[in-house]
């Protein structure tokens, strides 16, 4: 780690405001780099020194993971730490493995080299042999080989390893990246904030972040270069700045404006109980986004009763085998029981791939391009076993709560059609087993591929609803990846060709008269609340922190303008103008209501 970048004090640095809030806190750098170890040869009469080394190491990592372990287990109580306690069990396991230490002490002996060079020598061997597996279980296990071996490697080579566990009390996570499960752990007692190198506004590293409440500004590009371990930062996470050593008049701008924010929170959760309708009476259900089930009380804190994206590949977080049917049932169920009776939620099928999860990794790792892989309801029709076990799961547990279907990288009928062809299988199979379920269950697809939004009018003749992912469907209609920081200025909810398909889909919807909703994160962003109103949808679902803004947009405005809004921005042939106009538009009307910027 460099200790020794010189900026000037209250330097700032831009990025993404991934994440809504202002933080006032100390940098602390997490190096998650690799290590490039040096590979020497050895003498014969240093490789019983050289083999003690090694066990030593081997030692030491072991005593390290218990310790976290253990202390995980404390912090977070046995319940939540269960999933992290199954990895923790499995690296342990590996540290004690023939394959790992037995062959590594050979190569040292045989191929006379030190410990780190037969580390990697022997864990590439070891890789390599599990990548080659035809069962995607085996697959997965490379990538705990990886993360055993590195730790090691770190003991060797005494190099520090910063770990997410070890933070401290109100710290600044700068990192060059953070997975989806790395900012999952995050605990928000601990870190205020986070600043990271890579990411965009809609990867699933800024999503959580939202979940979580924690302020969050990602693809700053240099962050890690421009900022030192200890550095005093502050994070705005609605501009999208870092203040790097502020001086004391910005420190006490910034103060300020937190004061102010966190007033402006505590004011909108008034409209709490109140509904999010116009005041010429057109009502939007406002539902929450979730990827755990325990977030429904957040969920429910802001305002909202209903689901309308549970993310649930989620499951998959940290953990190297699938979910049982039976661990799918108790995890729709405990959602749908911790919900209102009248509440629905939508349960969106694995949409494993792309930016999601490390165990994934499994099924696109020879993919280069992940986002246009084997993912979603892609994977799941390939994978049956997979589907059929999430499909009986949600099934039974519709018995205790109103649930829907939700599909995601729908792209034709097809797919629609084997989808519900295993899904009426399914039913069949209970039926037969004498179990429980809502036969009348909605199935209902993403509209998130192009050729999904094209089609719509025919999707909408057998779908039971549309849901609109703006995420992908921005991200492939404009040819951006979503997760990477040099495109993120091509993100554009406004340009001409969105709002065009998003006119087309709704309307295809409403012709059909089934519901259409944008499940996205555009429907958390206020700048965006009076286009979507104006295009006139049924539902708007985001996460937990942005509905109540969006709920007070709603209430503070009527569909006739929104409507007039949407028509003059239909007329407009460029992004820009339309980012201009509606920029314009909203800060006139909700001068002081922190808008994200454009
Ligand atoms: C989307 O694509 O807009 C969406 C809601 O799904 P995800 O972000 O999980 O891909
Ligand atoms: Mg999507």
């Amino acid at each position: 780690m460099n200790n020794h970048k010189s900026h000037t004090p209250g330097c700032m640095v831009s990025g993404v405001g991934a994440s809504p809030g202002i933080a006032i806190g100390r940098a602390f750098l997490l190096d998650r780099g690799k290590l490039k170890p040096r590979g020497e040869k050895i003498s014969s009469d240093q490789v019983g020194a050289e083999k003690e080394r090694f066990l030593a190491a081997v030692a030491s990592a072991r005593q390290e993971l218990e310790e976290i372990k253990e202390r995980t287990l404390k912090e977070r109580g046995k319940e939540t730490s269960g999933q992290h306690n199954y990895i923790f069990d499995v690296h342990l396991l590996m540290m004690k493995d023939k394959m790992l230490v037995d062959d590594t002490l050979t190569l040292i002996k045989e191929k006379k080299i030190n410990a780190e060079w037969a580390l990697s020598l022997n864990s590439e061997k070891i890789i390599n042999f599990f990548k080659k597996m035809e069962d995607a279980y085996l697959r997965e296990r490379q990538s705990d080989v990886a993360h055993v071996s590195e730790r090691i490697l770190r003991h060797l080579t005494k190099s520090d390893y910063d770990s997410i566990d070890k933070i401290s009390r109100g710290v600044i996570i700068v990192a060059h990246d953070l997975s989806p499960a790395d900012t999952l752990q995050l605990n928000p007692q601990k870190v205020s904030a986070f600043v990271t190198d890579l990411g965009g506004r809609t990867s699933h590293t800024a999503i959580v972040a939202r979940s979580l409440e924690i302020p969050a500004v990602v693809g700053t590009e240099y962050a890690t270069e421009k900022i030192n371990g200890g550095d005093r930062l502050v994070v705005d996470g609605i501009e999208g700045k870092i203040i790097v050593n502020p001086s004391r008049e910005q420190l006490e701008a910034y103060q300020e404006k937190k004061r102010q924010y966190n007033l402006f929170q505590a004011h909108l959760l008034l409209n709490r109980d109140l509904p999010a309708e116009t005041s010429d009476g057109f009502r939007v259900s406002l539902a929450g986004n979730i990827e755990t089930p325990e977030e429904t009380e957040s969920i429910m804190a802001h305002g909202a009763t209903n689901i309308g994206l549970y993310r649930t590949e989620f499951l998959f977080l940290n953990r190297q085998t699938l979910p049982t049917e039976e661990e799918h049932f108790l995890t729709y169920q405990k959602v749908t029981r911790s919900l209102p009776p009248d509440s629905t939620t939508t349960i969106r099928t694995f949409d494993l791939g792309a930016d999601k999860i490390a165990a994934s990794a499994a099924f696109h790792e020879d993919s280069i391009n992940p986002a246009l892989g084997l993912r979603g309801i892609r994977l799941c029709l390939n994978r049956p076993d997979i589907f059929v076990t999430q499909i009986r799961g949600i099934l039974r547990a519709s018995h205790y709560g109103k649930l829907k279907i939700m599909l995601p990288m729908i792209s034709g009928l097809k797919e629609l059609r084997q989808a519900r062809t295993i899904i009426d299988a399914s039913k069949r199979e209970l039926e037969r087993e004498g179990v429980p379920f809502d036969e009348k269950i909605p199935v209902g697809i993403m509209i998130e591929v192009p050729s999904a939004a094209i089609i719509s009018d025919q999707l909408a003749q057998e779908a039971d609803f549309f849901s609109i992912g703006t995420n992908d469907l921005i991200q492939y209609t404009l040819a951006l990846d979503r997760s990477n920081e040099h495109v993120s200025y091509l993100y554009e909810p406004l340009h001409p060709a969105i709002l065009r398909l998003l006119n087309q889909i709704i309307t295809n919807a409403r012709e059909a008269q089934i519901p259409v909703s944008v499940c996205g994160e555009m429907a958390g962003e206020p700048l965006y609340t009076l286009v979507l109103l104006g295009l006139g949808l049924d539902k708007l679902s985001m996460n937990a922190i942005s509905i109540p803004h969006i709920k007070q947009i709603i209430r503070q405005s009527t569909f006739v303008e929104a409507r007039l809004m949407l028509e003059e921005a239909l007329q407009m042939n460029t992004a820009f103008e339309v980012e201009g106009y509606i920029a314009r538009e909203m800060n006139r009307r909700f001068p002081e209501t922190f808008l994200m910027k454009i």
